[in-house]
């Protein structure tokens, strides 16, 4: 008889697991966690949503070594940690050293030999530092903050300890990705952490207070006034990238205000991208 190899689990409902646990160990809300079968598998052989839960690997380890009993994480599963505060818990991030960047689809933005109680902001929206790096005691400290459509803050770094809501359709950390999506295929953001000194936006969009930024492989797009942006790269400026009002009085790189607000056509917006999007396909040299 031959041994029956252990499927992957599917991941729709990966998914399923990590909403109904907010997105987190469900003993201690870390948001770094390894799917647990509640249920021996090798008594059920089967994948099913409600008898998975999620566990840091300590928590992991310490249940694979009996020293955490199947019964607490049986009763953690049905009240889990992150959805008792509605975030998760905080994370550290290991950013350290003097030298920086943002790397925002194709455009850098970045500050070398970083001096003491500064601030470097590469991207500012409406005056708000959506990425900001300080060093406070010789320690590099990373600040983010990401919004949906209504303006709620999704995703928090505050002097790089991560938290995020945990309502959101889908939120998976894998690696160095972590990505937040409001649908099926529908990103909301996917940030890339490399420290000890970049941070990538490689997908999503950047909103705040009714402005539009879609992150493409090799572009911006700003929706509001259907404005591209590429290949920005910036070197010791304290601002990257400035967009909206009130333009920041420090030296900016980049400077985009004037933009229009709740007003503008969205659906045109896309269709004009989309358009662009097909006609640079074509241009592209078939290999
Ligand atoms: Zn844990």
């Amino acid at each position: 008889m031959t041994k029956v190899q252990r499927p992957p689990i599917p991941p729709e409902i990966k998914r399923e697991v990590r909403k109904r646990c907010g997105f987190g160990c469900v003993i201690c809300g870390m948001p770094l966690y390894e799917y647990e079968h509640m249920l021996e598998w090798a008594e059920v052989k089967r994948h099913v949503a409600s008898e998975i839960t999620l566990l840091c690997r300590l928590h992991h380890g310490e249940k694979t070594n009996g020293l955490l009993p199947k019964e607490n994480v049986i009763e953690a599963n049905k009240n889990p940690f992150n959805l008792k505060a509605g975030v998760s818990k905080n994370h550290l991030l290991h950013y350290s050293g003097k030298n920086v960047q943002l790397v925002l689809a194709n455009s850098v933005f970045q500050f070398n030999d970083f001096p003491e109680n500064s601030f470097f902001a590469p991207l500012v929206v409406d005056g708000l530092a959506i990425v900001g790096f300080r060093v406070e005691d010789g320690k590099l400290l990373l600040q983010f903050i990401a919004f949906d459509e209504f303006n709620v803050p999704v995703l928090k770094i505050v002097d790089s300890e991560l938290i995020y809501r945990t309502e959101q359709w889908d939120i998976e950390w894998i690696g160095q990705k972590l990505t937040f999506r409001q649908g099926q295929r529908k990103i909301l953001l996917q940030l890339v952490f490399e420290p000890p000194h970049t941070i990538r936006m490689v997908k999503g969009r950047i909103l705040f207070n009714g402005i539009e930024l879609l992150i493409g492989a090799d572009f911006l797009f700003c929706s509001n006034n259907s404005s591209f942006f590429s290949g920005i790269s910036t070197t010791n400026c304290p601002v990257g990238l400035a967009i909206g009002d009130p333009v920041p009085n420090a030296g900016a790189g980049m400077v985009f205000s004037g933009i229009p607000r709740y007003g503008f056509d969205r659906k045109a917006a896309r269709k004009f991208l989309r358009k662009c999007q097909n006609e640079a396909r074509l241009k592209k040299p078939s290999i």
